[in-house]
């Protein structure tokens, strides 16, 4: 029904040339469904075809209730006007999957650490570039090769799940799906995008991870073994940071849903601790911090103790890491802001994606 709503209101801006306005929508939801206050719970166990569907209902409200959108809600419909198509659009692949989910999360961008210009230059570019999103493409460097069977190797490896788990079972509390995850049946999509800042995100039974940051790294200067130790612990980073989100989101049996924004679940008592973000909590358990990997490079990393590290990760083997023996640099919590993705929002370079 938001996308009927969203439609018309849409098309009257364009007849009289007016900006579209977000809040016109949400009081027109809010009309509709008064007793809908909250974000629309999209069920991890919906099939593809539904999911898209449930998604986009969403991903409308989502945009509709960001506080960072309702404090500036208008948009030229010229920078909507893919979006609207997107919505339109009944096509079921896993272009339109990812896309969806895509904004799904992009619509809960928490925006505080961002100017006003900022923001509205983020979210035109989520509108403008998120169907560049292409999970159907060759990669031909071999480094994803190597990320494949490094993924294939921490999804079969127990120290590495264990991570997840462990930091899953402090988040939820035993109301919750007792269903145990199969971490076997999670697949790594790599996409190509225009975003050069983003590192990924999650779906049911999916880890998004987008090769263009990765494609860019790997042209920096650097000694190769140092550039591929590097990249590789950040795609571990990543795939434990991911794959803690498909699992808290399949156990809350709700894909929509992000780390600080658990209170209806603890309401229900299905959540007992509440979290800024459970990507960040699982990178703790394994590297004591929220590691920049990329601006590690520019120092000078350890490298002989970062291989022995990637060593021992992937032969399942415990690490208690020493970020200081590694010498590299360590993202302050209060500098990270929360996300349904991946992203590392830098000041002057992001706003070009
Ligand atoms: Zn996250």
């Amino acid at each position: 029904m938001s996308i009927q709503i969203f439609e018309r209101i849409f098309n009257q801006c364009v007849d009289r040339d007016e900006p579209f306005s977000f809040q016109i929508l949400l009081d027109e939801l809010n009309q509709l469904t008064p007793e809908k206050t909250e974000k629309l719970l999209v069920p991890y166990t919906s099939d593809e075809m539904t999911l898209i569907k449930i998604a986009k209902e969403s991903l409308i409200r989502n945009f509709c209730m960001n506080p960072a959108i309702k404090e500036s809600p208008k948009f030229n419909t010229c920078f909507l006007k893919k979006f609207f198509d997107f919505l339109n659009n009944d096509e079921c692949s896993e272009r339109i999957l990812a896309q969806s989910l895509f904004l799904l999360h992009a619509g809960k961008t928490e925006c505080h650490l961002l100017n006003k210009y900022e923001i509205e230059l983020m979210f035109i570019n989520y509108f403008e570039q998120f169907d560049s999103i292409e999970p159907d493409f060759n990669t031909n460097h071999p480094i994803f090769n190597d990320f494949l069977s490094i993924f294939k190797t921490l999804i079969q490896s127990l120290s590495f799940t264990d991570i997840i788990d462990k930091t899953i079972r402090e988040i939820v509390s035993s109301k919750s799906n007792s269903d145990v995850f199969e971490y076997q049946s999670l697949k790594l999509i790599f996409f190509n995008s225009n975003f050069t800042c983003l590192y990924g995100f999650s779906g049911k039974d999916r880890i998004y991870v987008n090769i263009r940051p990765i494609v860019e790294f790997l042209k920096i200067s650097l000694g190769e073994k140092e550039k591929m130790t590097i990249a590789k612990l950040n795609f571990i980073r990543l795939v434990l940071h991911e794959t803690s989100h498909v699992v808290l989101r399949f156990k809350l049996n709700d894909l929509n849903l992000s780390s600080p924004f658990l209170d209806e679940h603890i309401k229900r008592g299905n959540v007992y601790k509440k979290v800024k973000e459970c990507g960040f909590e699982a990178e703790k358990k394994l590297f004591k911090g929220h590691i920049d990997w990329k601006l590690s490079s520019y120092k000078k990393i350890n490298l002989d103790y970062c291989l022995q590290v990637l060593d021992n990760i992937l032969n399942g083997l415990p690490v208690d890491f020493d970020i200081e023996r590694a010498n590299v640099v360590v993202i302050p919590e209060e500098n990270i802001q929360s996300f349904g993705f991946s992203i590392s929002f830098k000041r002057q370079p992001l706003f070009l994606f």
